[in-house]
């Protein structure tokens, strides 16, 4: 029997699969969303970051006023952007985000990456010479207000993303509430294995975004690896009748990772949630991860001199 969701420490249970939502082309966010509820996803992942929140409120408040679905039955995901870290900010952040989506709390809300930026009205705040203006604001300042938000009712469970073992450690020592998930790029180019296992072991959720290495991304190149045309994943997905997508979908929650899959397109958004009908073997998953290709699709390396960036070697504050 596939495992359909997970427990969070915080005592809530995670939809294993959810919709990623993070598109160039948001126009086409509020039918693929409520075609997504149609086919069966309750879980959404979702961001301020992404700028269509208020498609996807406008599509979940439809099904919920048609009695497709009940708001306790989904589980929406956001994520407080680099520009609200500022500890003053967090809370108009989560509320504007709230109303956007027409609801009144959030099922897990995620801090979306360690580096802050300045609040000055601008997602990618700019100086005089183009570069991102970062802000000197401590994590574990921005997590106690995170901590919050549970106790007021605005959020039921919370997060981080994009955060390494040293960075979710100091969380673990300095703050009281541990984070129920950290969402981080994962696939079989970028196994992590490590931050994985530390995650287990501190009863932290992992969920794996770009399963696919987001090939949409803007700055996508022709030069770079394709997971879905990975020549070991479309073996294993011929093995059994599946495509490379629902393999690499399968790949994480057969391991009890929880994955979010980006599609807009229907007959995708479909197939992509119908993974729970077969499994993949040891051999399988062997295989699936025998590639020698490393590739961090997400690597922002733009970010890489800022002093909290996690993605660095022998990473240390
Ligand atoms: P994915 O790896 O999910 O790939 C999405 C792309 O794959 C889209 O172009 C989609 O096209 C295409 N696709 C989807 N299904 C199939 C299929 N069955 N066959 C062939 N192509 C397919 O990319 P993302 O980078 O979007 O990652 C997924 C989600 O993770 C994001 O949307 C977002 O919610 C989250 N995320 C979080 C980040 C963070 O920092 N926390 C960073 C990046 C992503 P089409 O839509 O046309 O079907």
């Amino acid at each position: 029997m596939s495992v359909t969701t997970l427990k969070l420490n915080s005592g809530h249970q995670m939809p294993i699969i959810g919709l990623g939502t993070y598109s160039a082309n948001p126009s086409k966010t509020k039918t693929a969303v409520e075609y997504a509820v149609d086919v069966g996803y309750r879980h959404f992942d979702t961001a301020f970051l992404y700028q269509n929140e208020q498609e996807i409120g406008l599509a979940i408040a439809a099904k919920i006023e048609k009695k497709i679905v009940k708001r306790e039955n989904l589980f929406i995901t956001n994520k407080l952007w680099s520009t609200f870290r500022d500890p003053k900010d967090v809370r108009p952040a989560i509320l504007k985000t709230l109303k956007n989506l027409k609801l009144n709390y959030l099922d897990l809300y995620l801090v979306h990456f360690p580096v802050a930026f300045v609040n000055n009205g601008n997602l990618f705040p700019e100086g005089e010479n183009g570069d991102v203006l970062y802000a000197d604001i401590d994590y574990i300042d921005t997590w106690k207000e995170m901590e919050k938000l549970v106790d007021e009712g605005l959020v039921k469970s919370i997060g981080v993303s994009n955060f390494n073992q040293y960075q979710i450690n100091r969380i673990l020592k300095e703050c009281k509430v541990v984070p129920a998930n950290n969402q981080i790029e994962l696939h079989p180019y970028l196994p992590q294995d490590e931050l994985v296992e530390f995650c287990k072991k501190n009863g932290i959720a992992v969920t794996a975004y770009s399963p696919f290495g987001g090939p949409t991304r803007p700055w996508a190149t022709d030069t770079e690896p394709h997971l879905l045309e990975d020549p070991n994943v479309i073996k294993v997905g011929e093995r059994h009748g599946r495509t490379p997508a629902q393999v690499l979908i399968r790949f994480h929650t057969q391991r009890g990772i929880a994955v979010i899959p980006k599609s807009f397109t229907p007959s995708r958004i479909k197939s992509n949630f119908q993974v729970f009908d077969f499994d993949l073997s040891k051999e399988d998953m062997e295989l699936i991860r025998s590639s020698d290709i490393i590739c961090r699709y997400y690597g922002l390396s733009q970010w890489s001199n800022t002093k909290y960036f996690p993605f660095r070697e022998n990473y240390a504050e």
